[in-house]
């Protein structure tokens, strides 16, 4: 078949770019099915229906469009804009992936010189440059399985670039997730594995510095990566306990107020050991951290991840103390001050917690004693007779419109979270 030409359209193709707009899958999908009409069409402008229903956001519609071979690559848009691009721009995350794992070239530019990801941050999608940033798809990973140049054999055993892929596209970043994630597969509890996966991420830290559209989020993420598989090695290598006495550093609370000391300096060393110090995310960052007192907020894995994945400050998410999994829901059930994922994520912790778990009990209950003090106290105030003091009581009148009884009825039935079973004998 010929390719496409611009606005060379069939009736049923120009029927298929307004079903698009629609956004009626089912009818687009009878139209994809006709004999005239080509999946990879172009309008006027050279576009083709997956730019179309990427730019309108249609997640279900691109699917189908690529389920039928749309070629996630053309690149015949008039200004050069791809299906990525417009992907980034629709500011929706589902389609900007979608469109990264069927092979979306992440480093072609438009005709004003900007990436996807630029375009997508020149229009305040975020959320978008994050998931390009933090995009490294396989096939970049398995070059390096393969026998480059003179190379007798392959920096990485094919076997690893499943379990090191999966590593690198973690969005969650603490050093105790990336150490489980290591645990989790046999083939990387090896040193001489190790050893292999964390030179090649030094490597594409190197690449992704060095080429033309510098990536300075995936080059610290994979640097970081890079220096916690390091680490495990060392572990590994010294230490008959291996790599359960690492996450037993990580997590040990100081005495005075259970934080990770040791995790935070760690974390730090990583981001100081980034080889290329001019970078700006690398100023950034160490500008960030260096003024922050060792136990006070922010941590540098907060810092970290907002930078790599521009997560800020959730306040719909709780982040379990183990882990830093996000949307953590077991509470500990005597201090009711920590969150977990499961219980094994509090088991895990509990070596250290439990040193400080009384004493945030304590806290928690002198908190609530005060607050149910006030309640009552505002509680004996309204019940005074209304000759006493009108004014105080109108005014009281209003406050208890606002705010008393919702919040009393939260602050005494507790937290609309399960329980996590109790760890205390571990
Ligand atoms: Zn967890
Ligand atoms: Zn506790």
């Amino acid at each position: 078949m010929a390719a496409p030409k611009k606005g060379d359209l069939s009736a049923t193709e120009k029927d298929l770019f307004q079903v698009i707009s629609a956004g009626n899958v089912q009818e687009a999908s009878r139209l994809l099915g006709c004999k005239d009409v080509r999946v990879n069409c172009l309008d006027e402008y050279g576009m083709t229906p997956l730019m179309h229903a990427a730019y309108k956001g249609k997640a279900d519609m691109c699917r189908l469009l690529l389920q039928h071979g749309a070629d996630v690559n053309c690149n015949e848009h008039e200004h050069g804009y791809t299906a990525l691009m417009f992907a980034g721009l629709s500011g929706k995350t589902d389609i900007t992936r979608m469109m990264l794992d069927a092979g979306a070239e992440t480093d072609v530019v438009n005709s004003v010189g900007r990436t996807a990801a630029q375009m997508a941050a020149f229009v305040g999608q975020h959320d978008c440059v994050t998931v390009i940033n933090n995009f490294f798809s396989r096939s970049r990973l398995e070059y390096y399985t393969k026998a480059q140049g003179l190379e007798k054999e392959p920096k990485l055993l094919p076997k690893l670039a499943g379990p090191l892929h999966k590593i690198i596209m973690t969005t969650n970043l603490s050093p105790v997730k990336i150490v489980m994630l290591v645990k989790e597969n046999p083939l990387l509890m090896d040193v001489g594995s190790l050893e292999k996966c964390h030179k090649v991420l030094d490597l594409i830290c190197e690449k992704c510095v060095k080429q033309q559209d510098m990536n300075e989020v995936l080059a610290v993420k994979m640097h970081y990566i890079s220096c916690v598989l390091q680490k495990c090695c060392t572990f590994l290598r010294e230490r008959e306990d291996k790599l359960d006495a690492f996450v037993k550093s990580l997590l040990k609370g100081r005495d005075s107020d259970g934080f990770p000391q040791y995790q935070e300096k760690f974390i730090r060393e990583c981001i100081r050991k980034f080889p290329y110090c001019d970078t700006t995310l690398l100023q950034q960052l160490v500008r960030s951290i260096a003024p922050v007192e060792i136990g006070n907020d922010p941590t540098a894995l907060s810092v970290l991840t907002q930078a790599i994945t521009g997560q800020v400050g959730f306040m719909d998410a709780e982040f379990c103390t183990a882990c830093g999994g996000k949307r953590a829901s077991k509470r500990c059930s005597i201090c009711k001050m920590v969150m977990y994922c499961d219980p094994t994520c509090q088991k895990l912790h509990w070596f250290t917690h439990k040193k400080v778990c009384k004493k945030l009990q304590e806290q928690r209950e002198k908190q609530e004693a005060r607050s149910a003090l006030m309640m009552d106290k505002q509680a004996n105030e309204d019940n005074k007779p209304v000759e006493e003091a009108t004014s105080l009581v109108q005014g009281l009148a209003i406050q208890k419109e606002e705010d008393s009884p919702s919040d009393a009825s939260v602050v005494q039935s507790g937290p609309a979270v399960p329980d996590a079973p109790s760890v205390r004998q571990e």
